[in-house]
């Protein structure tokens, strides 16, 4: 295998701002550090003050530095740390000094690679860690620290731990029943595998939760022209994102608003209006609206409280138990608003004067709060993980119903390594320590 490389980035934001944190990571870097400082290494996991310099002696900064070595470090490697000044210049001249060192820009993610490779985390946490760094919202960053902790993990290898305990004892009776293999799955595996079938069965059907809650809840308002959807998304906005006009029909492409309802994140989207367009580019924007409501979480259906009491068929037929129904323009009402339609409870707005509009915001939150609150039990963040997760119940349920021990080991088999591709741990010595430890065969 090559040496190692030793690796450097900017751990913190990019341009100007009070401080810039420096990650070095590799066997050159504490050399380097030494290099740097004219200095001899400080105590381990200590900050020190230091001046630093390139080759030629000439000052870069001063600032703090922090010596991790190997292996208690976040990549496992040896790892330095500088806290320096923020700005372009300093980074500029310390990544010339780096760069003339030896050592080599990190790419997206390597630290966390290598932690990954050192086995300081799984592929989970490592998945969690990005999700930290994106989180925007409380509920968000709630999810992503308990995945960091484990939560996954833990999950993920007890039922590894599980599949490969009945594989061990399934082969251990293949090998070595004498005459006559036993016939499909001993009573035991049969029980401890539809078990674990059930229990992975329930955590797929999580509403997908965890990945609704990455992803943010998306929600689409709908309704026919004019009735005031971008006035009302400006007005939840709290800024001009749409362009308002009364002539129906100008809203043609989908305009995005990200919100932040306590806790829950919500990407709110205008929608062109829903009817029977007269230009082909409306059509276009009518055919975009009609596939966004079908992929929404959630459909805020609006009605005209001017058109009252007719209300547009279209947007009617739109109702349903993932809708939250607005009548917009109430300041414009002449007959008495009506509490529910379709039975479902109306809210009335006016985006014109933020009338009722907190009441919607507060209605949208509880329906955001359902969708994404669970019972605290780990959730499903990722399609890879379902995807994962799905191939391993198949195999589970083929298991079940194999006609021979044999098949139904290798489904097994192929079931642990579905759940392993979820953490990352697939390695076929472990099978060999399970079997050996529980089996003590060939001693
Ligand atoms: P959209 O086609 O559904 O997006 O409707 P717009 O937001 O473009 O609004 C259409 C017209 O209705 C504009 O002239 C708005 O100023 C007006 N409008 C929107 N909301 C209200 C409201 O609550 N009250 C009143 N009086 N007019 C409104
Ligand atoms: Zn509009």
């Amino acid at each position: 295998m090559a040496p190692m490389k030793t690796i450097f980035a900017l751990a913190s934001g990019v341009g100007r701002a009070g401080m810039a944190v420096y990650r070095l990571s590799g066997p050159a870097a504490g050399r380097t550090l030494v290099d740097l400082t004219g200095r001899p290494l400080p105590e381990p996991r200590r900050a020190c003050r230091r001046r630093l310099c390139d080759a030629a002696g000439d000052v870069l900064d001063d600032g703090l530095v922090l010596w991790f070595p190997a292996p208690r470090s976040f990549t496992g490697e040896d790892v330095v740390e500088l806290h320096l000044h923020g700005g372009r210049a300093i980074a500029r001249a310390l990544t010339e000094a780096l760069l003339a060192a030896g050592l080599e820009p990190a790419e997206p993610g390597e630290f966390s690679r290598r932690a990954f490779m050192a086995g300081k985390l799984d592929l989970t946490q490592a998945e969690a860690i990005a999700d930290l760094v994106d989180a925007e919202t409380t509920a968000q960053r709630r999810q992503a620290l308990r995945q960091l902790e484990g939560s996954l993990s833990g999950l993920y290898d007890d039922w590894r731990e599980r599949l490969l305990r009945c594989q061990a004892h399934l082969e251990a009776e293949i090998d070595f029943s004498d005459e006559d293999l036993p016939d499909g799955l001993g009573e035991a595996a049969r029980t401890a595998l539809a078990a674990l079938g059930e229990e992975i069965g329930r955590h797929l059907a999580d509403g997908r939760r965890g990945e609704r809650l990455r992803e943010g809840l998306s929600v689409a308002i709908l309704g026919a022209p004019n009735v005031g959807k971008s006035s009302l998304l400006n007005r939840i906005a709290g800024r001009e994102a749409a362009i308002v006009s009364s002539i129906a029909g100008t809203t043609r492409d989908i305009i995005e608003v990200n919100l932040d309802l306590s806790g829950y994140p919500v990407t709110l989207a205008d929608t062109a209006g829903l009817r029977d367009a007269a230009e082909a580019i409306e059509e276009e924007g009518v055919r975009r609206a009609k596939a966004r409501a079908e992929i929404a979480d959630l459909r805020l259906v609006v009605f005209d409280a001017a058109a009252l009491p007719a209300l547009d068929p279209v947007s009617l037929a739109l109702v349903d138990g993932r809708s939250l129904i607005v009548v917009n323009k109430s300041d414009l009402a002449s007959v008495t608003l009506p509490e529910r339609i379709e039975g479902y409870p109306v809210l009335a707005v006016s985006a014109e004067n933020g009338d009722g509009v907190d009441g919607l915001l507060a209605a949208l939150g509880e329906k955001a709060s359902e969708l994404l609150d669970g019972s605290g039990a780990p959730v499903i963040s990722r399609a890879r993980h379902r995807r994962a997760l799905e191939e391993t119940e198949t195999a589970l349920r083929r298991a079940l119903e194999a006609s021979s021990a044999e098949l139904a080991a290798e489904d097994i088999r192929l079931a642990g390594r579905e759940l392993g591709r979820i953490t990352g741990r697939i390695d076929v010595e472990e099978m060999l320590d399970v079997i050996f430890r529980e089996f003590c065969i060939g001693k």
